[in-house]
């Protein structure tokens, strides 16, 4: 782990491995050949995890996921191996910069948000805190696309992030795995008179393993995370070849290779197309063969321990599939009987919620899941019927509540109702906050809640403070250090022991000088990207997340506008410079999306384009917003803006990262940041906006047009934007926005927090302008975000659903 055998190994890989010496541009393969020595070390600790895991003979949970947006891996291999020091001094005396091959790394942009995000963080903690959890997922050839802008416009830029190789990863065919598609189902009987399934003619899919080290923070732990690429088979159509057609023959083997081409770039909303079917089955199957195996090998056709020792995290529905699969694998492959394969899944399987949103809410067509899967669909439909009868014999003679109730919907087109699968499947529903969950118990699944009240449960999200802290923002972490010595990275609850330092004018001014040295990095960020200058005297207030109307980046918009109006008309007596920066990706097919993109960009040009603004105000929208974005951006943030309306933000995890790094919110009452809220104090955020009740009672009187009218800097906003001041050369282009916000059907209700909103941003003026008070603030929130590490989350996880032994790794 010395800098000097890191030394020999770096040279080695480089020059013999990859072959290669200094006579071009060979950044990429010195940076392999880093990874490549990391990795050698990661190895050892990999094989002494799963050797502990087996000797313990103990359960394992699988985290299931369509999503993991793990970011960059370097850093964290380092952090986690406390080899940073010694592999810094190491590539000086070769004379190379670290920083320089860090950026070599492509991010694994296996994500779209805050659901991929938390899987990332998870993974994280569950080595950290030494459990016996495996990732599952697959491994896109193309992640989460590149965002361009080019005249205001997003771009999306394939990510082919596979192209220059990965060296994290070690491809494992040994445990490859036949995946069935279409065909249909033949029911035969047996010698011994027992109806046997068969899923015959189908068209099948090779999944290969590719596994990525999961460190954990200095304790000798590596788990995996096992990403699954589809392959063709080997066999090929030998018709097709004596009909001559052999090219053809082998093209279509390639199609096979197209389920893991992709990831879906919809956040929040579902397409209902094939191919994310196949993905999500492909998935599932993958996934849990590859778990049978392993324990048919140790326990035969015994399945009587299974449920005792496995359990399963779907993260939403999207691995919903992996519960008629598993039926299917014990009943039709390993012989079990309904009841008891049914007891094994609903003993195992546990479902996370991720949204009340119902354009987020999975269903897929019924003749499209017969046509692809025909032996899933059979056991959907035997769920149902089960399900159906329980609920037919509770409620006697209410046959509305088994329509609504059914796993099956029906009219004109029947569909798979895949969270209530989800729901009747497993043991453990859970949503990611206190007011998601209480929302989703009330309006969402209150019927199964009826049934199943102990079902029910909450775990609010968390982020990795070893990324979102000790990594991403050193010079707070060494300040911290100092202070409180070095235990809350593991122990987050220990930042409690700042809160008397914020009283402590000494440590203020360096907590001040953290800040600001942060600030200077975001901005060579933004001047970088967005060709803007943000001076670091001035509020650095940022929103970065998937751009979407209930995440309302509209509002934002809005209060820019607004002072830019009062820049104009000369209200800048109590006016605080400041520079917001905006950014995000909006699904390709969201218009509504990428128009206020458009307008985010509009604004900017004429905002920062204007003299009189000089000093006091700036706009910009970061392109590309991704992980390691990030990284830079939440230590040197003084706001965080989490402005949904009330009742559509299950969480945020965003709003984690930022508190943290000492960023003080402003915020609605909705997902976390109610928790966010109780945590710091109610003077420590900014609150405004309407509540989740509030937002239903009002919805119905719900006029925008009489609260434009009646505001009077809220008219000006809206004539400014009507009269084409930001779009003068491409008129009309933002109607559809202003209809929206004057709908009185607006589902985000933006006009209603106008007011609210505004006022709001007065107080962080004012605040922003008594420095000592703020550096208070700031102090008062990291010191109180020890709730929202990801270890938390994980432990509570642990205690009521998983039920895992904490097991070191074996020593060698
Ligand atoms: C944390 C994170 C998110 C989630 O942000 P929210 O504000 O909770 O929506 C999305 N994308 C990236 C890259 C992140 O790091």
């Amino acid at each position: 782990m010395d800098a000097d055998s890191i030394v020999d190994d770096f040279r080695r890989y480089f020059s013999h491995t990859l072959g290669r010496d200094e006579s071009a541009d060979t950044s990429h393969q010195m940076y392999a050949s880093l990874v490549l020595s990391l990795r050698d070390r990661l190895v050892e600790r990999w094989r002494n995890t799963r050797l502990a895991y087996q000797e313990a003979n103990c359960k394992h949970t699988y985290y299931l996921s369509l999503e993991f947006l793990m970011g960059r891996a370097l850093g964290n291999a380092m952090l986690n191996l406390d080899v940073d020091a010694a592999t810094a001094d190491a590539l000086r005396t070769m004379g190379v910069e670290l920083e320089a091959l860090v950026e070599q790394e492509h991010d694994a942009g296996l994500g779209n948000g805050g659901l991929g995000r938390l899987a990332a963080c998870f993974l994280d903690s569950c080595a950290t805190l030494q459990l016996p959890v495996t990732g599952y997922g697959i491994r896109y050839e193309y992640g989460m696309f590149r965002q361009k802008i080019d005249n205001g416009n997003q771009l999306e830029v394939p990510d082919h992030w596979l192209r220059d190789g990965n060296p994290w990863e070690i491809e494992r065919p040994e445990y490859a795995t036949r995946i069935k598609f279409g065909g249909h189902t033949e029911f035969i009987t047996d010698q011994s008179g027992k109806m046997q399934v068969r899923w015959v003619d189908t068209r099948d899919v090779m999944a290969m393993p590719h596994d990525v080290p999961v460190p954990g923070y200095q304790n000798g732990t590596v788990n995996t995370l096992r990403l699954w690429r589809a392959a063709a088979t080997e066999e090929f159509d030998l018709s097709e070849f004596n009909a001559g057609s052999y090219t053809e023959a082998v093209a279509a083997k390639n199609a096979a290779e197209h389920i893991t081409m992709v990831l879906y770039p919809n956040d929040s909303s579902e397409n209902g197309k094939e191919l994310r079917l196949r993905q999500q089955y492909f998935l599932a199957s993958a996934s849990l063969q590859d778990i049978l195996r392993e324990w048919v090998k140790l326990h035969g056709n015994d399945f009587s321990q299974f449920a005792e020792k496995n359990c399963f995290q779907l993260n939403d529905t999207h691995p919903t599939c992996s519960v008629p699969e598993l039926m299917r694998l014990l009943m039709d492959e390993h012989g079990l009987s309904w009841s008891k394969a049914w007891t094994i899944t609903s003993r195992t399987m546990a479902y996370t919620n991720h949204t009340l949103l119902p354009e987020a809410l999975e269903k897929w067509n019924v003749n499209m899941f017969r046509r692809l899967l025909p032996r899933l669909m059979e056991i959907v439909c035997e769920i149902n019927a089960h399900f159906l009868s329980e609920i037919a014999l509770r409620y006697p003679g209410d046959t509305d509540r088994q329509r609504r109730m059914s796993i099956i919907e029906e009219g004109d087109q029947q569909y798979v109702r895949m969270a209530y699968l989800a729901v009747v499947a497993c043991h453990s529903v859970n949503g990611v906050a206190a007011l998601h969950s209480e929302l989703l118990q009330q309006h969402l699944l209150h019927d199964f809640y009826e049934v199943w009240p102990k079902k029910f449960n909450n775990k609010t999200n968390g982020v990795t403070p070893r990324r979102w802290m000790a990594w991403s923002n050193p010079t707070m972490s060494k300040l911290i250090n100092q202070t409180i010595g070095e235990g809350w990275i593991t122990d987050l609850s220990q930042l409690q022991k700042l809160k008397p330092y914020a009283d402590d004018a000494a440590f203020r001014a360096e907590w001040h000088q953290v800040k600001q040295a942060n600030k200077q990095r975001l901005a060579d960020l933004v001047l970088q990207d967005c060709d803007v200058d943000f001076d670091t005297h001035a509020i650095f207030d940022v929103q970065v997340k998937r751009i979407h109307e209930y995440k309302r980046q509209l509002l934002n918009v809005l209060h820019v506008i607004h002072l830019y109006d009062r820049i104009k008309r000369g209200d800048t007596a109590d006016l605080t410079p400041r520079c917001v920066l905006i950014g995000g990706k909006a699904a390709p097919g969201y218009m509504m999306a990428k128009r206020i993109i458009k307008l985010v960009n509009a604004v900017a040009r004429v905002v920062n384009g204007d003299p009189a603004t000089a000093g006091l105000l700036r706009l910009a929208f970061l392109p590309d917003y991704r992980v390691s974005a990030m990284e830079i951006i939440c230590p040197g943030t003084d706001l965080s803006e989490q402005v949904s309306t009330a009742g559509k933000e299950a969480s945020g995890t965003g709003n984690m990262k930022f508190m943290m790094n000492g960023a003080l919110t402003i915020g609605t009452l909705d997902g976390a940041n109610i928790e966010i809220r109780e945590e710091a104090g109610a003077e420590n955020f900014f609150l405004f906006g309407l509540t989740a009740e509030e937002v239903d009672a009002n919805r119905a009187s719900y006029n925008p047009g009489a609260i434009i009218e009646g505001d009077e800097d809220f008219k000006r906003v809206m004539g400014l934007l009507t009269s084409g001041n930001f779009n003068l050369f491409e008129p009309g282009i933002f109607d559809p926005i202003i209809h929206s916000i004057y709908s009185s059907n607006d589902p985000w209700m933006t006009a209603a927090d106008f007011r609210s909103y505004i006022d709001a941003q007065r107080r962080v003026d004012q605040a922003y302008r008594n420095r000592d008070e703020w550096t208070r603030m700031s102090i008062i929130n990291t010191a109180t975000s020890g709730k929202f590490s990801s270890d938390r989350t994980i432990m509570d996880y642990n205690r009521e659903v998983w039920k895992l032994p904490q097991v070191a790794p074996k020593q060698p």
